[in-house]
Parts: C-alpha cells; structure tokens; sequence
C-alpha cells in the first residue's frame, strides 16, 4: 500500500453507525454501506485513533473506500466518536422534528390547520439532537411549519453539523434568500411545490412561485441538495407533465408525490381533495426519497418516528392524536412503544405485494381500517382500475 507511514482516517462526512447490521454511513451523500465483522473491527480501530496492520485481504476494501472518499491517509490520528452501544431494533433512521407551527402561508390544504405559534424550546431541541446521534439515526427532518421561523432557528442551524447524522430542511422555500441559502448548515433542503404557476398558488397564495423558484436557484447555486415534495390537487393535475419537466431541468435527484389527507385546513377546502381512482395515476410520477418505507416484515415507515411541536413522539406527524411517549422522557423510548404494523395482517392481497407492501397505513386508516389496503396505491399500481 502506498503511504504506509500516515494514519488512515474517516473522512469528516462519515459515521459508523451499528443498526440491525454494522454499516458505514456517508452523511453528505446519504449513502449507506453494509460492513462485514472484519470492515467493521478495522473502521472502529481508525476511530480510535489507532494504525490498524493491513492485511493483503484488506486491501481491495481500503482502496474502495478511498476511491469512495470515505476514509483518507493523515498525517495524524483522528479519534471519532464511536457508537457504543448498538440501536433500538428496528432501527431508528429518520426522524421527523416539528420544531414550530408559525408559518408565513395559509396554504389551503395544510394538515396542521391554524397556527398556534408553538415552538419546540432549542433545549428540548437538542435534547433531540443528542439522543438522535445516541440512537445512531441516520436523517433528521426538520419541518414545521415553516422550520425558518423558530425563533432560534439559526442556532439551532450552526450546531447542526457537529452531529453525526444528515439534516434535512423541509420548507415552502419562500424566505430562502440568496443570504439565507449561505447560512444554511442543513445538507439537503426540501421544497414545497405544488404545481406550475397556477396550480402552486391555488392552494399557497399569491406571489409564492416565484419566490420558491428563486429558493431553488439560491441553494442550488451554494451547492446544497435541492428535493422537491408535491401534494396532487384538483388544480395541479393538468401541470404534471410540465413540473415533470421542469424538476428534471433542475437535476432534482429526489421528488416526493403524495395526497394529501382532509386534515387542518383542508377540511374547508374540500374541492381541491382527488380521489384514488384520480389521484393513483400521479402517484407515479414521484421517484428517489425512502425515509417513509416498509421493511422486513414492517409496513411503512418501519424506520421513522416523529416528535411534534408539543414534544410528543408519534408514528409519524399524521398519527400526531396517537402519542406513544414524550422527548422529555427519551427518544428512545418513544420509538420502542411505536406500533408495528405488521405486513402479515394486511388485508392486501394482490400480485405487487412485494413492491407496494400496503402503501400508507394513515391512508389506509381514514378510508377505513388501519389494515386494508391503500386504495391510492392499488389505483396507481393498477390493482383497481378507474371507476371501480
Ligand atoms: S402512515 Fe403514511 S405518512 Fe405515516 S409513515 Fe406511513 S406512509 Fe408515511
Ligand atoms: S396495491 Fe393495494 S392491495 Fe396491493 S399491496 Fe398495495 S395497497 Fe395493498
């Protein structure tokens, strides 16, 4: 091996992370990588700061990983924090943190309803961020609300990287200044866009397109991931082809499609709600993401919990009236007391099991039971055919 005199290192974007299996996480491009007993006993002694003998059988991996940028040759030793002690199985990957319910828009189909301006206290905030890096998670979602006016966001913001784990903003994009977009430490920026034009401000008001357009240029031009959430809506089913077509000029590596639920606001907003039977063909148009999966033998999101605004730990922020435990207790905890909803008690039964694995359960629970089908997706994998 050349440079046989220098340490090797992790390179400062990665982290060992011990879940169900040891595996090497490379934060900044949200890759993972499963590790056998000897990678991981060889990668915990660089952590430790120590030189590690290598083997000839070593050396195919140690060239992988460089070429990979995941571990460097350094003049000195550099200790990391290890994880000690293995998660919680399943695993916790994601979390979803509701740090505030102030937002700038009445967006008429929000979830939440009418604002209370409640903030998640920047304690109780790094509490979370504490016990998340303790639990070896691998993304935070920081949503809202709109995450950019927590009264201590920008606190929040430059300790964010001293944390092992990647953190993910979730925003309507439109205070995202050119300045903001330098000051964000986050690794990845969410945006809301639900439509072209007109479609988008149907539903978000006046004047936000173009304010949401500029917040794409603005992260992009500072290098930071851009990913794009679309809610389909009566308005914007005519602009799908064309906002296809614009998130692919935009080189969006993720786009998350969903429906959304008549919740909050769009209880009195009822007209922009699509049915299954309508909405399932959209559905497909969505690709990348993942946080919200199903897993071995777990439905959706079999490794994400979150914690609202309130502090409460819940399935996920539609399963907010179902609290299983409190931050102020522990985070792990809470996610140890979060249902599993098992794929075997499903009532699906169809050819794209293997691949749909019963689609969202709070889906599934307002159109009846928690264990049926997700008529969405048996309309957009084409299970149930339009106007059955
Ligand atoms: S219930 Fe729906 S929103 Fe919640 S984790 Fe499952 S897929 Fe995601
Ligand atoms: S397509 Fe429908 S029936 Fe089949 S697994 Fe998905 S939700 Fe269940």
């Amino acid at each position: 091996m050349p440079s046989e005199n220098k340490f090797i290192t992790l390179t400062p974007h990665t982290a060992l992370k011990n879940l169900e299996k040891p595996y090497l996480y490379d934060i900044q491009n949200d890759e993972i990588y499963e590790l056998n007993s000897d990678a991981y006993q060889f990668l915990l002694k660089l952590c430790r700061g120590e030189k590690p003998s290598v083997r000839k059988e070593d050396e195919a991996f140690i060239q992988f990983c460089l070429s990979e940028n995941l571990i460097a040759f350094s003049e000195t030793p550099l200790q990391r924090k290890m994880p000690l002690k293995p998660s919680p199985i399943p695993s916790l990957r994601y979390l979803e943190l509701q740090i505030t319910n102030r937002c700038n828009l009445q967006c008429r189909h929000c979830y939440l309803g009418e604002s209370s301006h409640r903030d998640l206290s920047l304690k109780r905030i790094q509490k979370v961020l504490e016990e998340f890096e303790e639990i070896q998670g691998l993304r935070l979602l920081l949503s809202g609300g709109e995450p950019l006016l927590h009264p201590h966001f920008w606190e929040m913001n430059d300790i964010l990287r001293n944390y092992p784990f990647r953190s993910v903003l979730l925003s309507n994009g439109t205070l995202i200044t050119e300045e903001v977009a330098k000051r964000l430490r986050v690794h990845e920026v969410q945006i809301s866009l639900d439509g072209m034009r007109e479609g988008h401000e149907t539903l978000r008001g006046k004047g936000t397109f173009e304010k949401t357009m500029m917040a794409i240029d603005h992260l992009q031009k500072v290098n930071l991931k851009v990913s794009v959430a679309t809610m389909i809506h009566r308005k914007n089913l005519s602009e799908f082809d064309q906002l296809a077509s614009f998130i692919k000029s935009k080189n969006i590596e993720e786009w998350n499609v969903d429906v959304p639920c008549v919740e909050g606001r769009l209880k009195a907003n009822q007209e922009f709600w699509v049915s299954p039977s309508e909405a399932g063909h959209y559905l497909g148009y969505g690709y990348g993401g993942g946080f919200h999966g199903s897993k071995n033998n777990f439905t959706c999101g079999a490794h994400l919990c979150a914690i609202m605004v309130d502090g409460t730990i819940c399935k996920c922020g539609l399963f907010s009236e179902e609290p299983v435990g409190s931050i102020e207790e522990s985070l792990r905890k809470g996610w140890e007391r979060v249902p599993r909803i098992l794929l075997k008690d499903l009532t699906c039964k169809c050819p794209v099991m293997e691949e749909c694995r019963g689609g969202c359960r709070y889906r599934a629970k307002v159109q009846g039971d928690l264990f049926q089908p997700d008529l969405f997706q048996c309309y957009a994998r084409g299970i149930l055919k339009g106007g059955e």
